[in-house]
């Protein structure tokens, strides 16, 4: 290990930091606690489970020992009911959109050990990659000039070559590409973060070049396993670290801020009341504002990552449907993403019971989009995938389910992000002004990169949304149709 290395790894905790916000001692995990929970709200009858639902249904979100009792139901007419309406509850908040992204990875460079993934600082077979800026513009316009995509989330390993400095040096480089495309012009509009946890000081520089949302997992809420997958002697070592760097991003003024799971390291159940106490936690803390979005890896298997091989709390895929939707019904208001992590049948089975994102043409090897001779080897990437289709495919078929892809980000441009955002959602609102940008970012999209069958399909879709548009939003038809015109006429990045 070299002396920068070792300086990196003794420098970058701040104690303070964490102490800040514990109570007692404590922090806002207690294990013995959620499995009481579980425990005592076994066998939970049908009204019990249908109060729930309407709570969920009302936007509001669920107490820890509602969710316990979701996780215990049996009843499976009842989940067949839940399905239904977690899809329904999606609808209410985001109706009918899809939003779209790809991640970019920039830095296999990892300190850290996670016995899951490839990247880990002991894999020493892994090809240790860090992308100069002239790299990260040449994937960039691949990713918004020849695929189309206006949203990404840009992911690192934990590395001082990696740190604050180099993510926000690549931030400023993903929003200053633009590119020429058929009819107007293509950039990314939103850069969302998925890297290590950082100080208040670290996440204020990042804060500074417009990060979106500053996105970390949790991977597992069970303090014990946390510590066997995490080797004590690194810096992910550190729970606490970890389950305090959203708290410490809202101080720094970054305000949409993202939580998740690995699942597959500990019992589902246990992570999906770790995620709900996450959310309780959040929403007391900073003013009711929650997390912006969940997600909820399933673990892959990963080159030299024995875990990834035997791990005996693998989810299976009706367990998967589950706990997707407790999520929704728990958090009501929430983000949800599902990734290219899952093959393109769980995706079309799962996305009607509440995402609201998903990712396409994804590559997770560093420098991928632009090498053109990437096959997506397993070495060279992070895990393995389970759908690589193109957007264009992924559009399609989710046009021919009814959903609009939304490629918006007027949101956090005009200040929709943290509070402003958690009113809109809650009330419904937020639904409606996105349904404009969706049509009108949908339409620049179709036009800019959408293949010919996708462009038939997408344009029969648009033509739907304009018409429930004058019903629905009378008072903005006229400006719909005005935007619409000018979108059509190459002018790009109109919105609400
Ligand atoms: N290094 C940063 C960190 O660990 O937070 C961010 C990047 S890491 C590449 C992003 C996420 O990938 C992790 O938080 C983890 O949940 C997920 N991941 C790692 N190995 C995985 C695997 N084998 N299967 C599925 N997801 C995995
Ligand atoms: Fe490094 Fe993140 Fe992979 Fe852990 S999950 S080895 S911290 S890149």
């Amino acid at each position: 290990m070299t002396k920068s290395v070792e300086k990196f790894i003794n420098e970058t905790i701040k104690q303070d930091q964490i102490d800040r916000y514990l109570e007692d001692g404590n922090d806002f995990i207690n294990d013995d606690e959620i499995w009481r929970k579980i425990e005592a709200n076994k066998n939970p009858d049908k009204s019990r489970i249908r109060d729930i639902m309407a709570k969920s249904y009302d936007i509001q979100t669920l107490s820890p020992d509602e969710t316990a009792a979701l996780i215990n139901l049996k009843d499976e007419s009842l989940w067949e009911e839940i399905y239904d309406l977690a899809g329904k509850i999606k609808r209410k908040v985001y109706d009918n959109r899809i939003v779209t992204f790809a991640p970019l990875y920039c830095s296999n460079l990892c300190v850290n050990n996670c016995l899951y993934c490839s990247f880990r600082y002991d894999n020493k077979e892994k090809v240790a990659k860090r992308l100069n800026m002239d790299e990260i513009r040449k994937e960039t316009e691949v990713l918004a000039g020849e695929i189309g995509h206006k949203r990404l989330i840009v992911v690192y390993g934990e590395h001082p070559l990696s740190d604050a400095d180099y993510i926000a040096d690549t931030i400023e480089t993903i929003y200053s590409v633009n590119v020429k495309t058929r009819k107007g012009y293509g950039q990314i509009r939103r850069a969302n973060i998925n890297a290590a946890p950082m100080s208040i000081e670290d996440l204020s520089k990042l804060k500074k070049v417009g990060i979106g949302t500053y996105q970390v997992f949790q991977e597992t809420y069970h303090h014990e396993t946390y510590k066997k997958v995490h080797p004590q002697n690194t810096l992910k070592g550190n729970y606490r670290w970890r389950l305090y760097c959203h708290h410490r991003a809202m101080e720094a003024g970054v305000d949409d801020v993202a939580i998740g799971a690995l699942f597959g390291l500990y019992d589902w159940r246990f992570e999906v009341m770790g995620l709900q106490y996450h959310t309780l936690e959040l929403e007391k803390r900073f003013n009711d504002v929650g997390p912006h979005t969940i997600s909820f890896p399933r673990l892959e298997l990963a080159a030299h990552a024995p875990l990834t091989e035997h791990s005996k709390y693998k989810v299976s895929d009706e367990d998967f449907k589950k706990l997707v939707a407790i999520i929704r019904l728990s958090v009501p208001y929430t983000g949800m993403i599902l990734t290219a992590r899952e093959p393109a049948k769980i995706r079309r089975e799962i996305i009607p019971i509440g995402i609201t994102q998903t990712d396409a043409s994804t590559k997770i090897g560093i420098g991928a989009y632009s090498d053109r001779y990437d096959k997506q080897e397993i070495e060279k990437q992070q895990f393995a995938l389970g759908d690589t289709r193109s957007l264009d495919t992924v559009v399609r078929e989710l046009a021919e389910m009814g959903y609009i892809t939304s490629f918006c980000t007027a949101g956090y441009r005009c200040g929709r992000t943290g509070e402003h955002i958690m009113g809109l959602l809650k009330c419904g609102a937020e639904g409606h002004m996105c349904k404009l940008n969706a049509i009108l970012t949908f339409k620049e999209w179709l036009d800019d990169f959408a293949s010919e069958e996708t462009k038939k399909v997408g344009e029969k879709l648009l033509k739907k949304e304009i018409e429930e548009t004058k019903e629905k939003l009378p008072e903005s038809y006229e400006k719909l149709l005005e935007y619409y015109k000018r979108t059509n006429n190459g002018e790009r990045d109109l919105f609400f």
